[in-house]
């Protein structure tokens, strides 16, 4: 975070901004925020103002039926107030129940809009870790937005109303006597500033003790990692570890480091101190302030200026100008601390999407009539200067079987994630039927496949709707499509069928599958989709090879009239296939037939062919 003074200008417009977001995700949001404050603000002095002529009826003794009068007027305004009050703070709690989901589906919002470029790199995974930790610090950042405005908007609301109530007392003189400096405005104006200039210290010193814990957030980074890694995720899967290897030893060593959150650390040392002293003397003056409010207001009272009744609620509106004009010096310094997390927020939410977006129709064709081919593609992933794929040349044609063999590093999940346009090439172009895909329609494009990725992921919903991949679906072909993928005998084991939940986390009757039956299911979900292209990237490396080979090969039957392309390091799983394309260090070295590869017996289809033949000798 840049240390240079941000301009007042830009602190305010990036607050705006930020209160723009909010109302976007939540148009209720800001209103309940408006009224609950102002309502809040201005209560308290309703009961002093109207109980303020009671006091005084009583004090003179008026007649009982007009004390009563006043009684139950003011009991019908504050009852009134009161209760507005509680239903419009009630209103804005329950909207702020959701604002730490917000703030995060701001951010999931944007990565999932992203260009997968970017969304995969670690230079914006960091970004988005460093606004997660600006948050759970200090609450900094789009958070931070909501609590000032808040504030802000309570402290508007007490210091005008105090200042508007208080104003009779300022100019009511004082009859002649020892006492009657008290109603010279010169008297009025100087205690004035010195509400003023002890709402700046106090003021001051509370943005001093802000500032100097904000100035740790750099620094509580490492603190915050050691307590998430240790503290809060210890759950099931690690504690088999930590068992085993004795591993809270190794827990208890970082937690003692000298990290900001234990009591040796420099942090904890400045609470001690200079900080610890900042953040209580504005009490003091606080109470400073009070007792002259009193002996000012008092006196006035006592020198006839107004009835005694009335002090209350002089006292209460001086005492509102001091503590709201206290709490605004505070709010609007927290705004210019925190506009600085903002510019990392907003960073986050401008990047921008510079992926060419085509507009051509990939037209649904019904026969499926697709030819795909590389031309000259080199790739190198972002920031890397070494080419994961170099001069790729290759077509193939709708219906085909093409393997995609290799070595681990190779390039072929990389050749993939080219072809299903995650990323661009960096040389060279990618045509479909003839035009480069960067033409198309991006969502249109990615319609045209179905992937089984090696990492693929379920989410903890029912069979059918992870088969689906959506909450309304066929049952008919859900099950069907279960089924080829030779999962029926599972399916009809679940105790609610398409409908039983897969895992714990949403349902407790919900099913654990093995990593060979999540496999079967993203298969299924892989025909469900019924895209002219499916791919299939080692999504068996879980597997032996000979079980690999099998589900492949069954898998040529179910894929029907698509295209397929199979991704593996095995050989064997692959022989099969039409074509086979062998890669070797980001280049296609072989293409060809398993027979014709085979033949040339100093190729590197042979060498692989030959190193893996003992895992298919019986
Ligand atoms: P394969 O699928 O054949 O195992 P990959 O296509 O995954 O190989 O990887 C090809 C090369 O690209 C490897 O050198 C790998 O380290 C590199 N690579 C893969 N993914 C990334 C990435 N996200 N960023 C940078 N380099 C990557």
């Amino acid at each position: 975070m840049s240390k240079k003074r941000i301009s007042v200008k830009t602190v305010f417009s990036r607050h705006l901004r930020g209160i723009r977001i909010w109302q976007k995700y939540d148009s209720q949001l800001l209103p309940s925020l408006l009224l609950s404050r102002l309502f809040s603000g201005v209560t308290p002095f309703a009961a002093d103002w109207l109980s303020a002529p009671i006091l005084n009826a009583l004090a003179a003794h008026a007649e009982a039926a007009q004390v009563w009068r006043l009684v139950a007027l003011t009991l019908g305004v504050t009852a009134a107030l009161a209760g507005a009050t509680a239903a419009l703070n009630r209103w804005h709690e329950a909207r702020m129940d959701g604002y730490w989901y917000i703030n995060e589906k701001i951010l999931a919002d944007k990565h999932a809009d992203m260009d997968f470029a970017d969304a995969d790199s670690q230079r914006v995974a960091d970004m988005a870790a460093q606004i997660r930790q600006n948050t759970n610090w200090s609450g900094c950042g789009l958070l931070r937005v909501l609590q000032i405005t808040q504030r802000l908007i309570g402290a508007f609301a007490t210091t005008l109303c105090g200042l508007a109530l208080s104003l009779r007392l300022f100019l009511l003189p004082v009859p002649e006597g020892s006492l009657s400096f008290l109603g010279s405005p010169l008297f009025a104006l100087l205690l004035l500033a010195f509400m003023a200039a002890a709402a700046f210290a106090s003021g001051r010193l509370a943005n001093y003790a802000e500032n100097a814990w904000l100035s740790f957030a750099a620094d509580a980074r490492f603190g915050n990692r050691v307590y998430s890694a240790y503290s809060w995720s210890s759950g099931e899967r690690r504690d088999l570890d930590i068992r085993i290897y004795r591993q809270e030893r190794i827990t208890q060593h970082y937690m003692r480091q000298d990290n900001t959150f234990s009591e040796s650390s420099p942090f904890a040392a400045r609470m001690r101190g200079k900080l610890g002293l900042a953040l209580a003397a504005p009490q003091g003056i606080g109470a400073l302030v009070s007792g002259a409010i009193y002996l000012f207001v008092c006196l006035k009272a006592w020198a006839g200026a107004f009835p005694i009744g009335s002090a209350t609620q002089y006292i209460g509106a001086v005492t509102g100008v001091f503590t709201g004009a206290s709490a605004l010096i505070v709010e609007l310094a927290a705004m210019r601390a925190n506009a600085a997390f903002l510019a990392e927020n907003f960073e986050y939410l401008d990047l921008p999407n510079s992926m060419y977006q085509g507009s051509l129709t990939t037209e649904k064709r019904a026969d499926r009539n697709y030819t795909v081919e590389f031309r000259g593609v080199s790739f190198k992933y972002p920031g890397s200067e070494a080419y994961a794929l170099r001069d790729v040349n290759i077509s193939f044609r709708v219906g085909s079987r093409l393997a995609v063999v290799g070595m681990n590093g190779s390039g072929k999940t990389t050749f993939i994630k080219l072809l299903c346009r995650l990323y661009d090439p960096t040389e060279g172009e990618i045509l479909l039927n003839g035009i480069d895909i960067r033409k198309y329609r991006y969502d249109e494009y990615m319609d045209i496949f179905s992937i089984v990725f090696q990492d693929f992921s379920l989410f903890a919903l029912p069979l059918g709707e992870n088969v689906a991949a959506s909450a309304q679906y066929d049952r008919a072909r859900a099950e069907d499509c279960l089924q080829k993928a030779g999962f029926a005998e599972r399916l009809a084991d679940m105790p609610a069928g398409l409908d039983t939940y897969l895992y714990k986390e949403l349902d407790k009757d919900g099913v654990e599958v093995s990593g060979g039956e999540a496999q079967k299911i993203a298969i299924a979900r892989a025909l469900y989709k019924d895209a002219p292209f499916i791919v299939l990237d080692e999504p068996t490396a879980a597997l032996d090879p000979i079980a690999e080979a099998e589900i492949y090969s069954r898998f040529n039957e179910i894929a029907g009239d698509k295209t397929a392309i199979y991704i593996s390091h095995r050989l064997s799983s692959c022989k099969f296939c039409d074509g086979i394309a062998v890669f070797d260090g980001g280049k296609i070295v072989q293409q060809g037939s398993h027979e014709e590869l085979l033949a040339d017996a100093d190729g590197k289809y042979a060498e692989l062919w030959m190193a893996q033949a003992q895992y298919y000798v019986k």
